[in-house]
């Protein structure tokens, strides 16, 4: 009984989200001192075609749970989170984990209302208290950590992008495939009628080892823009606040901070950026950090290993210049 941990391993373009690994690590913990089974649940059309760009041989698990139907090829949440439910009712697990992302977000709350279990959004911590799980997340407009455990089975949660980084495995996981029961309705609500290919990366923000992040003191979106060029030069990947994000600058997957992505990369660059705590929680283990702002005040100047002050337009238009 509840002898499993299961993470969901999300899938996008036949490529596996690292964001899926990282959940694996406090997990990998957990279940080592809780002496359970970790799987991590794979739903695809085709496991042979995924692409091996993340060795998952490599991956922190005792095995690979892989669900495989032609219906899965695209992700569609009402059957994806039937499928789900349909795994967890027949393995009764411990817990059942997602990571903070599109599809995570999508499914958890529907898994879980499907199931009538709670769910404990944007986990940043685990941790043990004599054997019962406690999950750890900012509240009351983060400026507490809230203590959480769940009074339903299995635990549910999501757990946030970036605040956990990738451990590799020595031993080969497990790769066993699960059949549904021959009943099961794969029927959905969704119809997929097109796909039209995007050139858009999976974006790696928080496993970055370069990031270039902007702020409101970029003044547009044009210049914004420009950070993917500085980003391109060094091998990195761009990052944005909160008001960036909702000026529709830039994706909100870019958003660093309480309320998106935590990174902790080589080199931190921040353009334009005041350094408000919601920010600077998500990007306070870079190892190096360069502030650029014009005011000598702001706590992202006062953070930084090295402070430019002076118009971020000019000091990312003078680098990119330099750079080439
Ligand atoms: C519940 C809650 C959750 C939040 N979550 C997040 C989150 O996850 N991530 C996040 O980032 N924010 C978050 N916020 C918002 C956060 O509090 C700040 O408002 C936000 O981080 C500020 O963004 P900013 O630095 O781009 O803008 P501002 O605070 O407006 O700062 C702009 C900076 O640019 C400088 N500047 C102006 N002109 C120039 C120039 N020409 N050249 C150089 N510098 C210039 C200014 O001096 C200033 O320091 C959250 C807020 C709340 C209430």
């Amino acid at each position: 009984m509840h002898n499993l941990i299961i993470a969901f391993g999300e899938v996008y373009q036949n490529k596996i989200n690292p964001a899926s690994l990282e959940i694996l690590t406090p997990l990998w913990e957990i279940s080592r001192a809780l002496q359970k089974g970790l799987s991590l649940l794979i739903l695809t059309d085709n496991f042979s075609k995924l692409d091996e760009d993340i060795d998952l041989k490599k991956a922190l698990c005792d095995e690979i749970l892989v669900v495989e139907n032609r219906e899965l090829a695209e992700f569609k949440d009402d059957l994806y989170s039937k499928v789900i439910s349909s795994v967890i009712t027949h393995l009764n697990p411990y817990g059942v984990f997602f990571p903070a992302t599109l599809q995570g977000m999508a499914l958890a709350p529907r898994v879980a209302g499907e199931l009538g279990v709670g769910l404990c959004a944007h986990v940043n911590a685990l941790e043990l208290e004599d054997d019962k799980l406690i999950m750890i997340r900012p509240t009351y407009g983060d400026n507490i950590m809230a203590k959480l455990f769940s009074k339903s089975f299995p635990i549910m949660a999501t757990l946030s992008l970036g605040a956990f980084s990738i451990r590799e495995k020595g031993e080969k996981p497990i790769i066993k495939k699960f059949d549904l029961p021959e009943d099961f309705d794969w029927s959905s609500k969704i119809r997929v009628k097109k796909l039209k290919a995007t050139k858009k990366e999976m974006n790696r923000l928080s496993v970055a080892k370069v990031v270039v992040a902007g702020g409101l003191g970029l003044k547009s979106r044009e210049n914004f823009q420009k950070l993917f060029d500085l980003a391109e030069a060094l091998g990195g990947e761009v990052g944005a606040t909160r008001p960036v994000c909702h000026a529709g600058w830039v994706e909100e997957d870019r958003m660093i901070g309480v309320s998106g992505v935590s990174v902790k990369p080589k080199l931190y660059l921040g353009f334009g950026i005041s350094g408000a705590i919601q920010h600077t929680v998500g990007m306070e283990n870079s190892e190096f950090i360069i502030a650029i702002n014009t005011d000598e005040g702001a706590p992202l100047i006062k953070m930084a290993h090295i402070s430019l002050i002076g118009d971020a337009e000019k000091i990312l238009d003078y680098l990119l210049k330099r750079l080439k």
